[in-house]
């Protein structure tokens, strides 16, 4: 066999791995994932049957221009067709973004900590990562991310709100730094968390967006709508920006059977509204609950919970599992815990109460 091996770019060397939530074990101690961010809730009414229905025909490629799926977005969100562009999960459409926008000498602007999944995908197009870090409050320090954008900055991924730490920018702070961002600039709004919002000073993107060109919301199916596992996501933004997503697309990325469940569940709105209702209920518990046994924890807005936990994370991962909830360590900083089903969210909290005896 040859020495010789394929030339590979060299970008490509050094890119962090993506750390996928670790799956509860079968016949393992936990019993529950609270590792992804996931909905916990089974298919919204309506989606197990429009999905069934569309699997009869998988044979067929699904239709490229997700036409009924975009009808409804652009219903929903009062968009032209022309502003929307779907892709497989937010993260894939995020990747489009940056493909579109920059590579190598181009720099990509976040806070850090934040997704985990934007140095990867920012490495991959040869663009350098500029990482801002939070407050001491773990809050986006957006004065800091307008002072890091430089000539050479093609996007800036404002988080909102953040994950891992489900902490929210609000209206005046954000739309002060959005005066600042050059034009030419694209900055995206993530919002894969939105439904989860109740703090009225965080503005919804998609006002944002219709006065800014360079403004590019990002939203998802895979959390509040509980479709992670269908992989569909989408953009809004103005003609320049939704055009770049449809070219930069992997042709009939968006499945079929993903396109109608994601349809079915915006019709089921009234439904979803109450799931989510009732996970923001959760959060609320478990928040107060840590804070009682004497936990600081960062106000979220998301379906998750950050605990800085320091040295300590995998310690404190390990003993969750082995009371029966895996969570999302990320190792000397902290974890993030989603808010599952109520029992779920019980189990978490005696290990805090345990852990924060021990302290
Ligand atoms: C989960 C998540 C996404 C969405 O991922 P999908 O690819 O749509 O499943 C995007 N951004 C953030 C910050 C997330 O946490």
């Amino acid at each position: 066999m040859s020495e010789t091996n394929p030339k590979l770019r060299a970008e490509l060397e050094g890119i962090p791995t993506y750390k996928p939530g670790k799956p509860a074990a079968a016949g393992g101690p936990a019993a529950y994932k609270l590792s992804s961010n996931e909905n916990p809730y089974p298919p919204l009414p309506g989606v197990l049957e429009s999905v069934t229905a569309a699997a009869e025909s998988f044979n067929r490629y699904p239709d490229m221009a997700c036409t009924g799926l975009m009808n409804e977005l652009s219903d929903r969100f009062g968009v032209p067709l022309s502003h929307l562009a779907t892709g497989t999960g937010s993260v894939g459409v995020a990747q489009q973004l940056i493909q579109a926008t920059a590579g190598p000498g181009d720099e990509v602007v976040y806070a850090w900590r934040s997704f985990e999944a934007y140095p990867i995908i920012t490495q991959i197009s040869g663009a350098t990562s500029v990482r801002v870090p939070l407050t001491p409050g773990d809050v986006h320090d957006l004065d800091a991310m307008a002072a890091a954008i430089t000539d050479r900055t093609r996007l800036v991924f404002v988080c909102n709100p953040n994950n891992p730490t489900g902490t929210v920018v609000r209206r005046e702070e954000l739309e002060r730094f959005l005066d600042r961002v050059p034009a030419d600039c694209l900055v995206v709004l993530d919002e894969a968390y939105r439904e989860f919002i109740r703090d009225p000073e965080v503005p919804d993107g998609v006002e944002l967006y219709r006065e800014r060109p360079n403004v590019c919301v990002l939203r998802t199916f895979s959390k509040a709508y509980g479709l992670a596992g269908l992989r569909v996501g989408f953009a809004i933004a103005h003609e320049p920006v939704a055009a770049a997503l449809r070219k930069t697309a992997v042709p009939f990325g968006v499945s079929q059977l993903a396109q109608e469940a994601a349809i079915a569940s915006l019709r089921a709105e009234d439904e979803l509204l109450g799931r989510v209702g009732s996970l923001v209920c959760e959060r609320t518990r478990v928040s107060d609950a840590l804070r009682a046994q004497g936990w600081t924890v960062p106000e979220s807005q998301a379906n998750f919970v950050w605990l800085r936990l320091g040295e300590r994370t995998v310690d404190f991962a390990a003993a969750c599992e082995q009371a029966g909830v895996v969570v999302r360590p990320f190792a000397g900083e902290g974890v993030r815990v989603t808010i599952g089903e109520a029992e779920a969210n019980d189990i978490f909290l005696k290990v805090t109460e345990a852990f924060h005896k021990e302290l």
